[in-house]
């Protein structure tokens, strides 16, 4: 097939969480049609696909029909099998972003190091693959470190601090003994999070700055553009670029930053796909983030990135879903729902928009 994909064509998404179903709703409105491959069969985004591959990532067969389907194929998942990717690429699909951009992404280690050489600084780091280890990091980087595992964490899971030596060997253990990454504090006065793309021609459009609040661990609270923000986003804009230029990226790509007390930007890490830290832009924006990532990996020209009104966004996770009536009785509350049957505690459920008047 050639880019840009004419509309008709069909999008493969390897993932079938809320990210896959923003994005295959998006992708209806350009007139294309999705394949979903997931191995969980209640997932969010098969209910809104066109095409329903219900299977582990790395099955072969499930691969080739999902290559056979699909013009071009994508991620809505970081943590989908790289091997899953080069499979596809070996049957001839088209994959973007690159496989590579998963690899890095899933292990914390060569990501950061990515990171730095890409030229976005992040706090100082060093590989713990035993005590021994741990303990030298700690002497490196000031007596207290934050432990997280190279693989699999997410939401604040497989992270612990490491409060001095004498912690050492119990902090390795509750992390499994596994390989690991050890950090310096990084003295932020708030989270920050930048959601660019990139598309097949190069080009680069960031959105605006938007700041982010946490609650154990999960994303709870997002306000775009952040407050004060004007002299910090040329400089997120130029990191978010380096990371897109070096991994030669097509897509839609969330990079989360602190921005510290002396008023420096680190970079903490890059999501290979869009983010919960853009969903705001569905609301508040001409072309959103989802309607973007199409775009991207279509071949299509990027829309406009600038808002049409500043916005809020709150995730309704767990059982704050039940307040759904309430929120829909609310004018000013756009409503998203994911269509997720058990509001278990932790799970993002869906997400509230409010947009500020004037
Ligand atoms: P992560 O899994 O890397 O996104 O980290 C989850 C959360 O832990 C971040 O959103 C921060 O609130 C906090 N965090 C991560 N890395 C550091 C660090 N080096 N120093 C202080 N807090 C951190």
């Amino acid at each position: 097939v050639g880019f840009p994909l004419a509309p008709g064509a069909t999008i493969g998404i390897l993932g079938g969480g809320q990210l896959g179903r923003m994005l295959a709703l998006a992708a209806a409105r350009l007139g294309f049609d999705v394949a979903i491959l997931t191995p969980e069969p209640d997932d969010p985004a098969l209910r809104v696909a066109a095409h329903r591959i219900v299977s582990p990532y790395e099955d072969h067969e499930a691969l080739v029909k999902l290559a056979e389907l699909s013009d071009v194929i994508t991620y809505e998942f970081e943590n989908v099998p790289v091997l899953a990717a080069e499979m596809l690429i070996a049957h001839g699909a088209a994959v973007a972003p690159k496989a590579e951009a998963l690899a890095v992404a899933q292990d914390r280690l060569v990501e950061k190091s990515f990171l730095n050489a890409a030229g976005a600084a992040t706090v100082g780091f060093h590989p713990v693959h035993d005590v021994a280890d741990l303990k030298q990091a700690l002497a490196d980087l000031g007596g207290r470190v934050l432990l997280k595992t190279r693989r699999g964490g997410y939401d604040g899971k497989g992270q612990t601090w490491v409060e001095g030596i004498d912690d050492a060997e119990a902090a390795f253990a509750r992390l499994d003994g596994r390989s690991s990454i050890a950090e310096a504090p990084a003295d932020f006065v708030r989270e920050l999070a930048v959601i660019a793309a990139r598309g097949r021609d190069g080009a680069i459009a960031c959105y605006p700055l938007t700041q982010s609040w946490h609650q154990d661990g999960i994303l709870r609270r997002t306000v775009s553009p952040a407050p004060d923000s004007d002299g910090l986003a040329p400089r997120a804009r130029a990191m978010a670029e380096h990371v897109l230029n070096a991994l030669g990226y097509v897509g839609v790509l969330g990079l989360e930053l602190f921005e510290t007390r002396d008023g420096t930007l680190l970079a903490n890490e890059f999501a290979p796909r869009v983010h919960n830290t853009g969903h705001w832009t569905a609301d508040a924006c001409a072309v959103d983030q989802f309607e973007q990532h199409i775009r991207a990996v279509a071949g299509w020209p990027l829309g406009p990135t600038e808002p049409l009104a500043p916005a809020e966004m709150i995730n309704l996770i767990g059982a704050d879903v039940d307040a759904w009536a309430d929120l829909a009785a609310d004018p000013a509350a756009r409503v998203w729902l994911y269509g997720k049957d058990e509001a278990r505690a932790g799970r993002k459920m869906g997400h509230v928009t409010r947009l500020s008047v004037g």
